[in-house]
């Protein structure tokens, strides 16, 4: 695996690759690698020849300085799991050489922006949107490979590479879980054994949403399933919203393509997760 930090490195490194017909797989992340980041490795080795993984904590997309101050950083454990899993080139760039100048630009995602967290978290998807396009500018990868874990940035950047004509092929790859259900998660570090345990209540009340998706009017779903992860100690709902998963706008009724979208903190910590509900 080559390391590199510079973006002439991977350009050079990249267009070797390029020059003998080989395709690249991209994989963008913020690093404290988990096996939910090494399952978008698989995908990417099992679908292109060549595997480029970034690992870079993006200020622009931190709406929160404390958030971004307490962001796990294992770089040296991380180039391990990357070599093991088959990653050709890692690029951990600097904030300098991702931000050369003062970034002024500012996107438009219609709606998909307002909700959930582009409510929640203002500027948070113009700066995810802003370091992806950075990202597809230098590693100029044939398919990128993104989590459903964050589904709604998912919908952004699917966004982003229609508006900006961008060349890439998205590919979506499932949430992974640990046996208890929560998802897996970089900041699942923070988090003590015991709110680790206690987070089953997420995965625990989207299947009772998928279970009861067909039977209760969807506002008092909502509702019960709020007062569900509400009544765990230390856990507290931010939004818990049942949307479609093309518009992302909360739905009024049923309708297929329903999926369940939560933010809740653990004591200090965030977590997001979405499940696709049962109709
Ligand atoms: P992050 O390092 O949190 O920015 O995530 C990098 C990529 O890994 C994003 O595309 C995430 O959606 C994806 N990802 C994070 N957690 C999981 C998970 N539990 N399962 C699948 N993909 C994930």
């Amino acid at each position: 695996m080559v390391r590199v930090v510079e973006r002439s490195d991977v350009q050079r490194c990249l267009d070797g690759y390029r020059a003998t017909g080989e395709t690249i797989g991209f994989v963008p992340t913020m690093g404290a690698l988990h096996e939910g980041h090494l399952s978008l490795i698989k995908a990417a080795k099992s679908q292109t020849d060549r595997v480029a993984v970034s690992i870079f904590v993006n200020p622009l997309q931190f709406n929160n300085p404390a958030d971004f101050d307490k962001y796990p950083v294992q770089l040296e454990q991380d180039a391990k799991l990357l070599q093991d899993a088959g990653c050709d080139l890692l690029f951990t760039p600097t904030v300098q050489v991702m931000y050369p100048n003062e970034v002024t630009k500012s996107y438009d995602f219609g709606m998909l922006e307002n909700t959930m967290e582009g409510e929640f978290r203002p500027g948070h998807f113009n700066g995810v949107a802003v370091v992806v396009k950075a990202f597809f500018d230098i590693v100029k990868p044939d398919f990128a490979f993104f989590g459903e874990k964050d589904y709604q940035q998912l919908s952004i950047i699917r966004q982003l590479v229609r508006q900006e004509n961008i060349p890439v092929e998205i590919v979506a790859c499932p949430t992974i879980r640990e046996e208890n259900g929560l998802a897996l998660s970089s900041r699942n570090l923070r988090l003590t054994n015991e709110q680790r345990k206690a987070a089953a209540c997420i995965y625990d009340t989207f299947k009772y949403a998928s279970d009861h998706i067909k039977s209760m009017p969807v506002e008092a779903l909502t509702k019960q399933c709020i007062d569900m992860i509400n009544k765990v100690p230390g856990f507290e709902v931010e939004y818990f919203v049942i949307a479609d998963e093309r518009s992302l706008q909360p739905l009024r009724k049923i309708e297929t393509g329903a999926r369940a979208f939560v933010a809740v903190y653990a004591g200090e910590v965030r977590l997001i997760d979405n499940m696709a509900l049962n109709i």
